[in-house]
């Protein structure tokens, strides 16, 4: 075992080593030669589309187009992203000069990080993993990725595919459990982009103190949904019932919990059942047969999300809506809760499965204190048409992201920047954001011969200096 261990921290120093190398020889490379690699990668992807759908059908019971829409869509967007807007990301940034930097010319310049560690979850788990990829190579680094153990059959194509197609110096797998991703976070990387839980993300951001290596933490937490009476209520029932029980609920940004207005409570109750059997039912039942209900990935999450419908129900939550679930068949039926205690562990831990806690207010000021009293979340969602309420709200909390009378948009639109805010992560993903996370942002200034500006403040500091001193506070 001892020998084991040695053999594994070898083998992953020399990976390290052979990346460093190749990163170092990348950065004096033309730009275009990554926007010609990430063009070829998508076509690639392309081509293995059947291969990562039954993969992923074998590990989370996705259908095949669930797992184009929500594993294989998102990365390609990302590629062409990149490769439409490459040139204008790489393009050196110029910088006026102020009157007391005359003479000078500046720049910010987008420089490659190095080499990038790159741990990915299991509950999107090809899209999270070679999603954040295609920002780290267009930034012109080389990756070691680390797919999550829990979705083996992902993670084996997630291997083959990168194998077929890159260097091992550019891009390697490596898989395995939490072991071996300890073993990964010994290496002084130059950035590590973490997806996964919050808990983890601690101990991940402690193991990249050691070296101070960057980090982009993409976390969870418990995402907010408020629908006032003004809502378009079968609007949002049809959204919510999407947005929360897509992947049988493992959805970073599903809504987590929902503050209704008591008024408006059991109608949207009543649709939002509708909604749900249409979207993943079949005549009006979701069963093992369900084609594009997904399945929970293993028996601990199974047992976990159970627990947490127990507790609430012991807690006096009344079931709006349960079926027959089968753990052997790791399928949880969607399960809607209302009347639930914010005392209940489901309103404490991210559920994280197909169950929807409700809390019905009577005043608008009670809103405020449930969400404040949590983490701030990854997402916050509001459903109404009165502009002022969502104004007030979208003030008052501080989130990742907000979609107002929609969810889940705000990941999957290309141009804005995902991410969370302290307990849900920080620093951004997608797009230009996600290059900017792979990238150093370098100033670079250039000063010109002879007298500069700078040179009337050097020592001797005579009356002159203080008078020049005195007038740049004063006027600059
Ligand atoms: P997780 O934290 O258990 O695992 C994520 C990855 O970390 C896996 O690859 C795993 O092998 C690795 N890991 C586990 N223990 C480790 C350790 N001690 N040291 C280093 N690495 C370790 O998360 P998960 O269960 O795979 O994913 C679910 C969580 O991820 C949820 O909280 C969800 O909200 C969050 N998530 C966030 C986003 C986002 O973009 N913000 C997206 C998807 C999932």
């Amino acid at each position: 075992m001892e020998q084991e261990e040695i053999g594994l921290k070898q083998d992953l120093k020399t990976l390290f080593e052979k990346q460093t190398v190749r990163s170092q020889q990348l950065r004096s490379e033309p730009w275009q030669n990554r926007k010609k690699l990430l063009e070829a990668f998508g076509k690639h992807i392309m081509q293995n589309r059947q291969r990562i759908a039954k993969a992923v059908n074998t590990d989370l019971g996705k259908s095949a187009t669930e797992s184009d829409i929500s594993e294989v869509f998102p990365v390609i967007t990302e590629v062409k992203d990149a490769v439409r807007n490459l040139s204008d990301w790489v393009r050196p940034q110029a910088i006026d000069a102020p009157l007391t930097y005359l003479g000078t010319t500046s720049e910010v310049q987008y420089e490659p990080k190095g080499t990038c560690l790159i741990i990915g979850p299991w509950n999107f788990p090809f899209n999270l993993t070679f999603g954040p990829l295609i920002s780290c190579l267009a930034a012109g680094n080389t990756a070691i990725l680390k797919p999550s153990e829990l979705t083996p059959h992902t993670s084996a194509v997630i291997r083959d595919l990168a194998k077929e197609f890159f260097d091992e110096d550019m891009v390697a797998v490596v898989e395995g459990d939490s072991h071996v991703a300890g073993q990964l976070l010994k290496l002084p990387f130059a950035h590590i982009f973490f997806t996964g839980s919050t808990h983890v993300g601690k101990i991940v951001m402690h193991a990249a103190a050691e070296h101070l290596s960057a980090v982009t933490l993409e976390l969870g937490g418990k995402s907010p949904t408020v629908i006032d009476s003004s809502a378009n209520l079968a609007d949002a029932a049809k959204r919510i019932a999407f947005g929360k029980f897509l992947n049988a609920g493992q959805t970073c940004v599903a809504p987590d919990y929902i503050l209704i207005d008591k008024q408006v409570e059991r109608e949207f109750i009543d649709l939002l059942k509708k909604q749900i059997f249409k979207l993943f039912g079949v005549n009006q039942i979701i069963n093992t047969q369900a084609p594009d209900y997904g399945r929970i990935v293993n028996s601990r999450n199974f047992n976990r999300v159970d627990a947490l419908v127990q507790d609430a129900i012991q807690l006096g939550a009344k079931v709006e809506l349960n079926g027959n679930s089968d753990a052997g068949a790791r399928f949880f039926h969607p399960v809607i809760l209302s009347g639930v205690s914010p005392e209940s562990k489901i309103m404490e831990e991210e559920i994280f499965g197909p169950v929807l806690p409700i809390i019905a207010y009577s005043n608008e000021k009670e809103i405020l204190p449930i969400i404040l009293a949590r983490p701030k979340p990854l997402a916050f969602y509001i459903f109404s048409a009165r502009e002022r309420f969502q104004r007030e709200l979208v003030t008052a909390v501080s989130a990742g992201g907000v979609c107002i009378n929609d969810c889940v948009l705000q990941f999957t639109h290309p141009n804005l920047p995902f991410g969370g805010i302290n307990a849900s992560g920080f620093g951004k993903a997608h797009g230009r954001y996600g290059f900017l996370a792979f990238s150093n942002e370098k100033p670079v200034l250039k000063q010109k011969r002879g007298i500069t500006m700078s040179s009337f403040l050097y020592p001797p500091f005579t009356n002159r200096v203080k008078q020049t001193i005195n007038l740049m506070l004063r006027w600059l």
